[in-house]
């Protein structure tokens, strides 16, 4: 079966083919990061979705090309940068490369190219010109480069594809900001912004005078300069949709670059929100956590990831701490299972998996169905329990069982959790004693160590490969 999945332009699930003529090599691009400050999770939910896509990608046999630019230059940034009487590069490193770990931690592959707009500006500048060149821009007396939508539109483009717009009512917050003022229209937007005394020594010579990029077109230059003037596969969070995606299809298709009858991008993937209490989760709101607040509170990223890939993306989740802890319960019973599996096989081998993978697979083509895919992950533990328990499982069935999991989880990335490996010593330590206690037949000692491991939480369980010490 082949995937589907949820198209924004069109709004709706579609058959997904690349354009690539032998069908094989996909080109996707993620909004990345604004580098003010440390990630919230809910900015994550988006990250692990497009971590999601790419692996999924991968397992149905793609070659992908995943990129996601690094936004160091913005508002937000040069009001910070200001404030904190650092350099911008000096400012962003430290909020990069704590994005950078924490992606790490929720065990995200990294993209194969990550630029940085900063490090474009030559690209960026290009693109801008040649808008002006094609009569869709325009230069405002201040020096500031806007895009003018009503040209656009009189070109014979559409402008509000990926939602229905009220031009009344657009971006009403921007009237008050001045270097708006030298606009044409209340519904253009700046490509390059002159440089003002706030801006302090944050800009770059350009062809209009000094100043910086609007954020909206570093997005159309780097994804065309990585991944080709029409690409596969856009994504973000649904917030993104108006108007910053909207602004880099007229920005990229008002360009002119592309092939006849070929679009900027083929197919837009946009992820819900991540809430908390029924509120996006947002710097704004104050309701958020970050992934350092989590980790302090003592659970790992295996667990946050879980949870973030635990709804379909298209689906609000609501975001709480026991869900987190459901999660963790939920991956011991994996692990525990998994565990099994291991020694049952023992050293057999397999080559092809089992009914999961047909199973997961059918869930996840159907537009990346996620919570289905990890129904049929849980029931498969339920099955594989009874079977082990059974003894109904050979080595080579477990080996097969093992090998479907091994394909499943290059998509969801929970990895194997080597039980014993966050034994702690101490713990190891009783069960030896306890082991040789017994050995030794002295049943007292045996009997006392192992109350002394069960108030410490740990029980002892038989293995076929001995006893091994367990959390109650
Ligand atoms: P930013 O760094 O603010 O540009 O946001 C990075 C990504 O996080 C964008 O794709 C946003 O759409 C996404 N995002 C922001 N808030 C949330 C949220 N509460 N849930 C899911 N994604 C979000
Ligand atoms: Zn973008």
């Amino acid at each position: 079966m082949g995937l589907k999945l949820f198209n924004t332009l069109s709004r709706s699930i579609e058959p997904f083919q690349p354009l690539d003529p032998e069908g094989r090599k996909v080109g996707m691009y993620c909004c990345g990061p604004t580098v003010h400050d440390f990630a919230h999770i809910g900015n994550f939910r988006t990250f692990v979705l497009s971590d999601l896509v790419r692996r999924y990608l991968g397992f149905k046999g793609f070659e992908v090309r995943h990129v996601m630019n690094i936004t160091d230059v913005e508002d937000k940034i040069i009001a910070r940068v200001k404030a904190s009487g650092t350099t911008l590069g000096a400012y962003t490193k430290k909020y990069e490369d704590a994005f950078l770990n924490d992606l790490e931690e929720l065990r995200c592959e990294s993209p194969h190219d990550m630029p940085r707009a900063t490090e474009h500006m030559p690209s960026i500048i290009d693109l801008i010109a040649r808008l002006v060149e094609r009569g869709v821009a325009y230069a405002a007396k201040d020096g500031s480069v806007y895009f003018s939508i009503g040209k656009y539109q009189e070109a014979g483009c559409c402008y509000g594809q990926l939602q229905k717009l009220d031009f009344d009512q657009m971006r009403p917050g921007e009237r008050v900001q001045s270097d708006e003022y030298a606009k044409d229209a209340i519904a253009d937007f700046a490509l390059w912004k002159a440089r003002t005394e706030g801006d302090g020594e944050v800009f770059w010579e350009s062809p209009w005078g000094q100043g910086r990029p609007g954020w909206h077109v570093e997005c159309s230059a780097m994804s065309m300069q990585y991944l080709g003037t029409s690409f596969d596969l856009h994504l973000g969070g649904e917030d993104l949709k108006f108007p910053h995606h909207e602004d880099e299809i007229a920005q990229s298709e008002g360009a002119g670059v592309q092939e006849q009858g070929q679009r900027f991008v083929k197919h837009w993937v946009h992820g819900s929100h991540l809430q908390v209490e029924g509120k996006k989760m947002s710097k704004s709101l104050g309701n958020f956590f970050t992934l350092r607040d989590l980790l302090d509170k003592g659970f790992n990223g295996r667990e946050i990831r879980f949870v973030l890939i635990s709804a379909h993306y298209r689906e609000t989740f609501n975001f709480t701490i026991e869900g987190l802890n459901g999660a963790r319960a939920a991956l011991g019973r994996l692990d525990e299972c998994l565990f099994k599996l291991k020694q049952q096989a023992g050293d057999a081998s397999a080559e092809v998996g089992s009914e999961l993978t047909a199973k997961f697979e059918a869930a996840m083509d159907d537009d990346l169905n996620v919570s289905a895919a990890w129904a049929a992950v849980f029931e498969w533990v339920r099955d594989t329990n009874r079977q082990l328990a059974d003894q109904t499982m050979t080595p080579v069935m477990a080996a097969a069982q093992l090998k479907a999991w091994e394909q499943v989880d290059s998509v969801l990335g929970m990895g194997v959790e080597e039980q014993g490996d966050d034994t702690p010593e101490e713990i190891l330590s009783l069960a030896d004693q306890r082991q040789q206690a017994r050995k030794d037949k002295n049943w007292a000692e045996a009997d006392r160590l192992r109350d002394e491991l069960k108030s410490k939480g740990w029980v002892i369980e038989d293995t076929p490969n001995g006893p091994r010490p367990k959390r109650i």
